[in-house]
């Protein structure tokens, strides 16, 4: 997965920058490239980086997870134990686990995904109490099938790419197809794939013949990749997307889905209970209430920005503008655009970037009341 300027200060406050960089491969540009390998001008991500002071990297999954939780002390976390169910009783919340094992706190954060049990838990109730928008009633629509997967390590002698300093990561844009192909390293496990085995296997057939850029002067398709890939290591997702407008009730909150903004939402309810100590139901309501209100606007900015992105895979006039648009931009006018972005953040939000040092040297001009209690590095 991508991680870079929106993360990586909070990594170097956590401490686990230096570490970061030993896991993670540098990226400069990401390149297209038409069926016909025929290359697109590539768009330079270091604008970004002269910026914020932070580059971007390309890290395998299940590494990050590795480092993060080394940070945290083993006995805070269970693995492998289902929530069926959530009971709130006496100013308390309950988990009741697939072992039989019951959690009793003063709050719940569901933080398991798409699919949410404590969102659908949470939902339920507020139904019954005809609380629920109807926009949160309605199901997550599917916007794209994705196909990924995870080499074994490839060795450098027959693909010379995986030795160069800097990461590689190109698109195949295929022509009157419905596939674009992006190759880089990254990997996921969800209730919401289809592993190894048929569904995933088919869409390989469907794609092995797709011409791809190894940039080793050999005549490549996605087909050479599939050959290096464990049948378990391949899955057949469908991507969702949706931003749901409730967020909390009673002793309930909710947090993800992306996983940059689950860490962002971590962080602002983290900083809320840290600055705000909750004794009454009344003062959990407030936080979760000032949290949906700091969270709400960068989530669905993200979530538009996403589904712009993914236009530009689309097979639409609105892809093709916008895919061309990004190509042809040149490096000064992303600057300007930067600086822009930056003063609009300092005048009118609070949102997790800004409380966090955009530059290594700029700290935010503003911070809202409800941080004054926070000490270093938070502090203005
Ligand atoms: C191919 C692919 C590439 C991606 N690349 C990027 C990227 O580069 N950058 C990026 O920001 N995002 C990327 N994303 C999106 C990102 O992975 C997700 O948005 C992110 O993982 C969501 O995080 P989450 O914590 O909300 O949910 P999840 O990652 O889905 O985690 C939910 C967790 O809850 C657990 N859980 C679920 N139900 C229960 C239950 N009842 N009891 C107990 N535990 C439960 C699950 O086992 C899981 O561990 C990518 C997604 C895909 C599919």
């Amino acid at each position: 997965m991508s991680i870079g300027p929106t993360l990586l200060p909070i990594f170097e406050q956590l401490g686990i920058y230096d570490e970061f960089l030993t896991i993670g491969k540098y990226l400069t540009h990401l390149v297209g490239y038409k069926e016909t390998l025929v290359p697109l001008k590539p768009l330079d991500l270091r604008p970004v980086e002269e910026f914020t002071g932070y580059g971007q990297y390309i890290v395998a999954r299940p590494k990050l997870y590795d480092l993060i939780l080394k940070q945290i002390p083993p006995h805070k976390i269970h693995f492998g134990h289902r929530v069926l169910n959530i009971t709130e009783k006496d100013n308390k919340v309950a988990i009741h686990l697939s072992n039989s094992d019951t959690i009793e706190g003063d709050i719940i954060v569901g933080a398991d995904g798409a699919y949410s049990a404590v969102r659908q838990r949470m939902y339920e109730q507020l139904k019954t109490e005809g609380k629920l928008p109807k926009s949160d009633q309605e199901d997550l629509p599917f916007c794209c099938t994705c196909l990924v997967g995870q080499t074994k390590v490839l060795d450098p002698e027959e693909f010379p790419i995986v030795a160069e300093p800097q990461c590689n990561f190109s698109n195949l844009y295929g022509d009157d197809k419905p596939f674009t192909a992006a190759m880089e390293q990254r990997f996921r496990n969800s209730e919401n794939s289809e592993w190894g085995d048929h569904p995933a296997q088919t869409m390989c057939e469907e794609t092995r013949n797709l011409p791809i850029q190894l940039l080793d002067g050999k005549k490549r398709t996605l087909g050479d990749l599939y050959d290096q890939t464990p049948k378990e290591f391949i899955s057949k997702v469908m991507l969702e997307e949706k931003v749901f407008t409730t967020w909390h009730h009673r002793r309930y909150v909710l947090m993800g889905d992306g996983a940059v903004t689950a860490m962002h939402d971590a962080i602002a309810l983290a900083n809320l209970f840290y600055a705000m100590p909750a004794k009454t139901g009344e003062d959990i309501t407030r936080i979760f209430e000032e949290y949906q209100k700091e969270r709400l606007p960068a989530v669905t900015e993200s979530f538009n920005n996403s589904r712009q992105l993914a236009k530009t895979a689309g097979r639409g006039i609105v892809g093709a503008i916008i895919l061309y648009l990004t190509t042809v931009i040149p490096a000064w006018l992303w600057r300007i655009a930067l600086v822009i972005r930056r003063l609009a953040d300092d005048q009118e939000s609070y949102s997790v970037t800004t409380i966090l040092r955009l530059n290594k040297h700029i700290l935010p001009a503003t911070l809202p009341i409800i941080y004054e209690n926070l000490q270093p590095p938070y502090s203005p």
